[in-house]
């Protein structure tokens, strides 16, 4: 009786280490699960992130029919800020739009990422097209108002840039890359027609 109970004794020893160690686990594979889905500078969502949710939100989409949005944001001539500034303002400045752009996107649905460098994009599935004018330019309202002083007589004026796109996903001719080759193909219109402002991917603009 003596060596059972010694036994049972050791058995619930051993099932509390255990359980402790799936715990331990699972707190460990949800911390991993952040760290490779989030961006480790800005803390937002990053490309990988994107890329999965893109993918989901479409198929999601393809059958219910209703159309999906992306803005892509680019910060202008940001290599001078950091030039002007140094690496760790421009870092600061990154922190600022991933901010300001979660702001103005709060649905659950929606998604902020940064995808690059100085380059973020914003998904928002089943938006009408004059919402998703209005958080575009929401954003780059936000962050145009700042002048930035660099030196006692120079002042970097920053701005951002955006492309924004719709497509309905279900036709065949139709992908997520084609609706992100419009957005960037919108965003490179900004660009061109002198920077700080947003332009909607149309007939006119190439995708
Ligand atoms: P444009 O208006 O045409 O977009 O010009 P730009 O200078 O913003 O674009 P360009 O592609 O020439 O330069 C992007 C710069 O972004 C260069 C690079 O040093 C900077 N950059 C990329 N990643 C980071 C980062 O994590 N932190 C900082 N501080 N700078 C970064
Ligand atoms: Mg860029
Ligand atoms: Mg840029």
């Amino acid at each position: 009786l003596g060596a059972k109970i010694c036994t049972m004794q050791r058995l619930a020893l051993m099932r509390t280490s255990l359980l402790s160690l799936t715990r331990k686990l699972d707190a460990a594979n949800q911390e991993l699960i952040r760290i490779s889905s989030s961006d480790s500078l800005t803390g937002i969502a990053n490309r990988r992130c994107f890329d999965q949710r893109l993918e989901e939100t479409w198929q999601a989409h393809a059958t219910s029919g209703k159309s999906l949005a992306l803005l892509f944001v680019d910060v202008d001539c940001f290599k001078l800020l950091n030039d002007a500034c140094g690496h760790l303002q421009g870092d600061e400045y990154l922190r600022e739009i991933a901010r300001v752009c979660a702001t103005f996107v709060s649905r659950e649905a929606a998604l902020v990422a940064r995808c690059g460098g100085e380059e973020f994009a914003v998904l928002l599935p089943a938006t009408p097209v004059r919402h998703v004018q209005l958080v575009a330019e929401r954003i780059r309202l936000a962050l145009a108002g700042e002048p930035v002083p660099v030196s006692p007589d120079c002042v970097l004026q920053v701005s951002v840039s955006l492309g924004a796109a719709m497509l309905a996903p279900g036709a065949a001719d139709i992908s997520p890359e084609r609706l992100m080759a419009r957005a960037d193909a919108a965003l490179y219109q900004a660009k061109r027609n002198g920077r700080n402002r947003t332009m909607l991917a149309a007939a006119g603009v190439p995708a």
